[in-house]
């Protein structure tokens, strides 16, 4: 009974997302879902992955937290669309929320629209949102074990950005196992390693997601 309920949930939420999928594609949005626990870096990484492209490629972002708009200000200092959703208590963002502030954002002003989930490593996984592509960050200081606890958000993700490798020397938990434990559960993710404090690691990822934006354009 429990199960019918939540696939319920589920399809109404699938057609909500085709919609706003929809949406996207006709004004050519890039859509990226970023997704993690809390405390991973997920606002420090749009914001120096923001100062590194929006010269190349318009950016617009959608801030998902449970409440306040501390991450929103943040992005919006940078000069470029931002609106904040707050869940009131909801520990994810599903296609309804985003729907509801579509027309609050420029779209056709934009090409690479940033989505930052609600941080939590479970359930954001499960409601697609109508993006290009889910990424998410893992911080070295979450432990290595967390792929294989937790594996839907490691097998739903295209990307994988490991952050605060300048923590290392300071952990026990090493990159290679990371990285092995992240492949076992998803032999296609592309996994980055970065440093938002240092800014090592962060080139190939912008270059990644710019590669990304074009091959859409080019679609
Ligand atoms: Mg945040
Ligand atoms: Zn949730």
């Amino acid at each position: 009974m429990k199960i019918r309920v939540v696939n319920r949930i589920l399809e109404a939420n699938e057609r909500i997302a085709e919609q706003n999928r929809e949406v996207f594609q006709r004004h050519g949005n890039f859509v990226v879902n970023l997704m993690s626990a809390p405390g991973a870096g997920k606002t420090t990484l749009l914001l120096r992955t923001i100062e590194m492209l929006k010269e190349r490629v318009p950016v617009g972002v959608i801030e998902g937290d449970i409440t306040g708009t501390t991450d929103a200000e943040r992005i919006g200092a940078l000069g470029v669309p931002v609106v904040q959703i707050n869940t009131d208590g909801a520990c994810h963002l599903d296609a309804n929320m985003i729907n509801s502030v579509l027309s609050e954002l420029p779209l056709s002003e934009i090409r690479l629209l940033f989505i930052e989930n609600v941080g939590n490593l479970v359930c954001p996984a499960e409601f697609h949102v109508g993006e290009d592509m889910k990424a998410m960050i893992l911080s070295v200081a979450e432990g290595d074990d967390k792929p294989l606890k937790y594996p839907l958000m490691f097998q739903e993700s295209e990307v994988l950005v490991i952050n605060k490798i300048d923590l290392l020397p300071h952990l026990d938990s090493d990159l290679d196992s990371i990285r092995s434990n992240a492949l076992r559960v998803n032999p296609s993710l592309r996994v980055f390693a970065v440093s938002c404090k240092t800014g090592e690691g962060l080139t190939d990822w912008v270059e990644y997601l710019l590669k990304r934006v074009e091959d859409r354009k080019s679609n």
